[in-house]
């Protein structure tokens, strides 16, 4: 018979990484949700070989105190949640305490931060998660983190990844998403030592979205309705015939995390039926909040996902209002070309 065993450290570091970075993207994201956390205004992401080589995010957030410094590597260290309760009210990306422990687990990683007041930063160095050193640095307010190598101890991993290209495209959505869903804050996107993205953190969310889809504003509706207490949706949808055959540029998003989410995209779908030509998936930038209680966001590892408690109210509220806008729209635009 097979005896019980407790795994050895090194083994159930890996097994956690796996969950939470799946691949160079989901490490961008997560730092970046840091970031957003630290309440930074600027945010700079640096990606090399598409991520492989090197992905850095540097922000000018709170920053962490070099005595907690060593703290933010473990797992289920976190400063956003102290109860299950607090999920409810989260107004945090984070909550697990995973991401920083699994990230560290399979690379090479620096974290370099300088909190208000100090006159220095430290930088935390750690391989395969074990702390290497921990130093004085000088440094502006906030924090960079500095991910090298990433995967080097799971050559497995390493082996499924898509081209750097792919990577580096994936990550560039992602920013540009983000910078929709927070216009205040200003991100920077370089690849491979080139500016390729940056928005300009001044709450132009119109210019941002006509921008990533390629369309003018004269194509566009912006969403702002309250469809209950505490509950609204806001955004921006483009106008038939514009649409695109993919549903990359679509994006989804539930108190204020970028989400997927299955019954969102059928409501948009249906709310679409019939005013798009065939094969053309609309172009959405809907952003829903809702109460802490209907929703919730711990389904997924990577909380890429969002369960509503009555998906049935969601999909039809949602439904009713984009079809009624997009119909009335219609209507008007059909009344001024007619005599
Ligand atoms: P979580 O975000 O779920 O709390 P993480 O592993 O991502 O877990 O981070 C652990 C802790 O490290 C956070 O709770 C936070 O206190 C701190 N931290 C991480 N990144 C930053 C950052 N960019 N600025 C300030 N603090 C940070
Ligand atoms: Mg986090």
């Amino acid at each position: 018979m097979p005896k019980i065993k407790r795994l050895p450290d090194e083994v159930i570091k890996k097994i956690a990484a796996g969950e939470v970075v799946e691949r160079p993207y989901s490490v961008v994201k997560e730092l970046v949700e840091n970031s957003l956390d630290a309440k930074a205004q600027n945010i700079n992401v640096y990606i090399e070989e598409g991520g492989l080589g090197k992905i850095v995010v540097e922000d000018d957030g709170i920053g962490i105190s070099h005595e907690e410094l060593p703290d933010a590597l473990l797992r289920h260290t976190t400063s956003k949640i102290a109860s299950f309760d607090d999920l409810y009210y989260l107004e945090s990306f984070g909550f697990r305490g995973e991401a920083l422990y699994s990230i560290a687990a399979v690379s090479k990683i620096s974290i370099k931060s300088r909190v208000r007041g100090e006159n220095n930063g430290y930088e935390l160095i750690a391989h395969a998660g074990e702390v290497i050193n921990l130093t004085e640095v000088g440094m502006a307010y906030g924090t960079v983190v500095t991910v090298s190598d990433l995967f080097f101890n799971t050559p497995a991993r390493k082996k499924f990844l898509k081209s750097g290209q792919t990577e580096a495209g994936l990550i560039r959505q992602f920013i540009e998403k983000i910078a929709i869903l927070y216009p205040g804050v200003k991100f920077t996107l370089f690849i491979d030592g080139k500016k390729i993205y940056s928005s300009a953190g001044i709450q132009e969310q119109l210019g941002l979205l006509t921008r990533f889809w390629g369309l003018e504003k004269g194509n566009l509706l912006t969403l702002e309705e309250k469809l209950g207490e505490g509950f609204f949706i806001k955004g921006g949808i483009a106008l038939p015939p514009a649409g695109k055959p993919h549903r990359k540029l679509q994006v989804f998003a539930v108190n204020k995390r970028l989400v997927r989410s299955g019954i969102l995209t059928k409501a948009i779908d249906d709310a679409y039926e019939s005013l798009l030509p065939n094969g053309l998936k609309p172009l959405v930038f809907l952003e829903v909040v809702v109460p802490g209680t209907w929703v919730d966001v711990n389904v997924h590892p990577q909380k890429l996902e969002v369960k509503f408690m009555d998906e049935q109210k969601i999909y039809l509220d949602v439904r009713t209002i984009i079809r009624n806008k997009l119909v009335n729209a219609k209507n008007s635009s059909l009344k001024s070309f007619s005599p």
